[in-house]
């Protein structure tokens, strides 16, 4: 797969939020892998973030690693402005996140208000800035990382699901807006994927309920993040693609 051979006027770049975690880092080294120049972001692991660049760096392809909260608009815009100014990515994953797991009835409003703000708000602040640079070169891809969780609902995660969920959402609407202008909106739905993220859930447990009886790979994920911003992707656009071993059909 390789990245756009006609987009020779714009430079095949990715920005990935949340890229120093482990489906960012996948997503990273497969789109590297692919032809991509990547715009790493992440939140606070910069050790992880500064490995992943050099893994990047070492398949030939071009890293910066951009440290901003995607809540945080001063900081997104202190950190994309002077490069927007000078390239359009290509692509741009949405894949920052965050869980703050706990029963309804005990949840606080912090942990509702910051996995809303991380994925919805994150979602909006960075995606608001490639879309009208994508719509003026008349191409590009928006991959949005949502879960399983905001299909089926998983219990415990009414804040996560209702996030994700809107994020399905917000991937068809936008879809239908820049399709014309030749910019395809797709969202990745994985399942349970071994990552920090999961780390400590009773997978094994989880694992009855999965057709494919193993947790996925963040290479999976990717796998499909790579398809998505490929050219045999090119008539696709407003769809959630799930990766989940069959656990929702
Ligand atoms: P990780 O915890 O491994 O990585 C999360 C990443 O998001 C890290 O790079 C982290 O940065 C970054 N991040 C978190 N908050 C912010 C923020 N406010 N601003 C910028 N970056 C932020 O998780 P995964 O790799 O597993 O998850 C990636 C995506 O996939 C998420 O959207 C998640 O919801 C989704 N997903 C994961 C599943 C799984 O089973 N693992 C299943 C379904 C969906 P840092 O660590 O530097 O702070």
């Amino acid at each position: 797969m390789q990245a756009h051979e006609e987009n020779r006027d714009i430079a095949p770049i990715a920005l990935v939020t949340g890229g120093s975690g482990g489906i960012g880092k996948a997503v990273a080294l497969g789109l590297a892998s692919d032809g991509f120049d990547i715009w790493l972001n992440y939140r606070s692991n910069s050790a992880a973030a500064q490995n992943i660049c050099q893994a990047v760096t070492a398949l030939g392809r071009q890293c910066l690693t951009l440290p901003f909260d995607v809540t945080d608009v001063a900081a997104l815009n202190a950190a994309l402005d002077p490069l927007l100014e000078l390239h359009t990515p290509f692509a741009l994953i949405n894949n920052a996140g965050i869980t703050r797991d706990v029963m309804f009835g005990l949840m606080s409003c912090a942990q509702w208000n910051d996995v809303l703000d991380v994925h919805l708000n994150g979602f909006f602040y960075v995606t608001r800035k490639l879309v009208p640079l994508m719509q003026r070169a008349r191409r590009g891809r928006i991959v949005t990382i949502v879960s399983t969780s905001g299909q089926m609902g998983m219990a415990g995660q009414v804040n996560y699901a209702a996030a994700k969920a809107g994020l399905m959402g917000a991937t068809r609407a936008l879809a239908r807006e820049l399709g014309r202008r030749n910019v395809l909106v797709n969202a990745v739905a994985p399942g349970f994927i071994s990552t920090a993220m999961t780390e400590g859930l009773p997978l094994k447990e989880y694992m009855k309920n999965v057709p494919l009886g193993r947790p996925g790979t963040p290479e999976e994920v990717a796998g499909c993040v790579r398809f998505l911003c490929s050219p045999m992707a090119s008539y696709v656009t407003g769809q959630v693609l799930s990766v989940n071993g069959g656990l929702y059909m």
